[in-house]
């Protein structure tokens, strides 16, 4: 999952670049100034002064506002009605500006703005998005340009749509509207700490959509790790070659978001069938002691293992997996903990890490199995690997968490396992392999 902030003055070009970046990753543009113009435009339209205070936070209850998206693009909902247009005139901006300014007015909308990036990679322009409403987004842009080059776009604007403004007016409440939002008591219009800035006035629109994508693709390359990908490369026709991989339900990885990968566990290299199998990076722990082991040290911090410190405890393991899924990474647990060399795995012992790590990362979980074809899994046999669908985590079937819960989800994720193989029906092998 991706969240992007854009944040900046007026005129600066956030909508139209955040439309396009939108458009180009596959992921939802969330304006949120339309909110305040809403806002604005039902407090004119009651012929309230947008000033006035405590007659603005008078209506609230007054009114419905409802978001949503309509094949992408966002639709305002006022009492039941789309706002449309109506929401871009020099009033209504001013109107939004004066109520985006009343603390009541801003916690109003803080939660229809964040529930949207809980379950959306996203691409949100404001003023406070990076600084309030998403201080964890992964990238974060502060995207200005001078008052005027930012007036004459927004003159521009209002004459192509047929308002009738002068540039001197539209000028002026430019930098009117700036000094309200940058000054103001909550939620300024300022730059996040973490942000880039990104000055456009000499940028023409299309220059500062690639400046953005740039932006884009050095953090997604950052995330999936220039070493992975070159070293999955390499990987791929070994691994191929030497243990016949067949890959199935690939379909079923999301290619975004965090989330858990459980695979049944049968020798060490089940790491890289599933790193050169998985069509996206997966990031696994690993023991202390392999880091010292040369070359597979290299091999395996390139692949994105996270050193697990047994002195730490399972606690340490247990908080880089949450906080690698809650970052939108794709973690590896194997719910048996250990290897089980067998070729089937029904009857062996799972412990509660997969359920207690699903539970306090609130993630999906997926299920794998790694199947091999003979008695032993050995090089040049066949080995199934097949991704099964993932389990919602509001299906893992948790109440208020404990190692019961942990236990009984784990075994849930690992009946899963051994159904993707086939294997529940035949665990009368598991006594001959034994
Ligand atoms: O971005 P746009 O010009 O549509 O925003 C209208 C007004 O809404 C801005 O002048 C600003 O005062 C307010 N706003 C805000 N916080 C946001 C988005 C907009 O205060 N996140």
């Amino acid at each position: 999952m991706i969240r992007i902030a854009v944040d900046g003055p007026g005129g600066a070009g956030k909508s139209s670049l955040a439309k396009a970046v939108a458009k180009k990753l596959g992921i939802i543009y969330v304006d949120t100034g339309a909110l305040y113009r809403t806002i604005g435009l039902y407090i004119l339209g009651k012929g309230i002064d947008p000033k006035d205070k405590d007659a603005v936070v008078g209506e609230l209850g007054n009114f419905t506002l409802d978001l949503s998206f309509v094949d992408g693009v966002q639709v305002i909902l006022l009492d039941g009605k789309d706002v449309g247009d109506s929401i871009r005139t020099p009033e209504v901006s001013m109107a939004a500006s004066a109520v985006s300014a009343i603390p009541e007015i801003r916690e109003f909308l803080l939660n229809t703005q964040r529930n949207i990036a809980k379950k959306n990679s996203v691409i949100m322009d404001g003023r406070d998005i990076g600084t309030v409403i998403l201080p964890d987004a992964e990238i974060k842009i502060f995207l200005t340009a001078s008052a005027e080059a930012r007036a004459k776009r927004r003159y521009d604007e209002l004459v192509a749509r047929g308002q009738s403004v002068s540039y001197e007016q539209v000028y002026n409440e430019m930098v009117e509207r700036d000094t309200n939002d940058s000054t103001r008591a909550v939620a300024p219009c300022v730059p996040a700490a973490d942000s880039i800035l990104l000055d456009n006035s000499k940028l023409t629109a299309d220059g500062t959509v690639k400046a953005v994508l740039k932006i884009v693709k050095k953090f997604k390359k950052k995330i999936n790790g220039r070493g992975y990908m070159f070293l999955r490369a390499l990987l791929k026709p070994f691994f191929k070659f030497f243990c016949h991989i067949k890959v199935s339900g690939k379909e079923n990885i999301p290619r975004e978001g965090g989330y858990m990968l459980c695979p049944n566990h049968i020798a060490i290299r089940d790491v890289f069938l599933l790193g050169v199998s998985c069509p996206r990076p997966i990031k696994f722990i690993a023991k202390k002691e392999l880091f010292s082991v040369p070359i597979l040290s290299s091999v395996i911090k390139a692949l994105g293992a996270v050193r697990l410190d047994r002195k730490g405890g399972d606690v340490a393991a247990l908080k880089a997996s949450v906080n690698l899924i809650k970052k939108g990474n794709a973690v590896a647990i194997f719910p048996q903990g250990h290897r089980h060399p067998g070729v089937n795995p029904a009857g062996t012992p799972v412990h509660n890490g997969a359920g207690l790590i699903a539970y306090r990362a609130e993630c999906d979980v997926i299920p794998v199995c790694i199947k091999t074809k003979k008695n032993k899994y050995r090089i040049f046999r066949r080995v199934d690997i097949i991704f099964g669908k993932p389990i919602p985590y509001s299906e893992l079937g948790f109440e208020k968490g404990g190692s019961d819960e942990y236990k009984a989800v784990t075994e849930r994720i690992f009946g899963e396992i051994l159904a993707l193989g086939g294997f529940e029906k035949d665990a009368e092998v598991q006594k001959e392999n034994n």
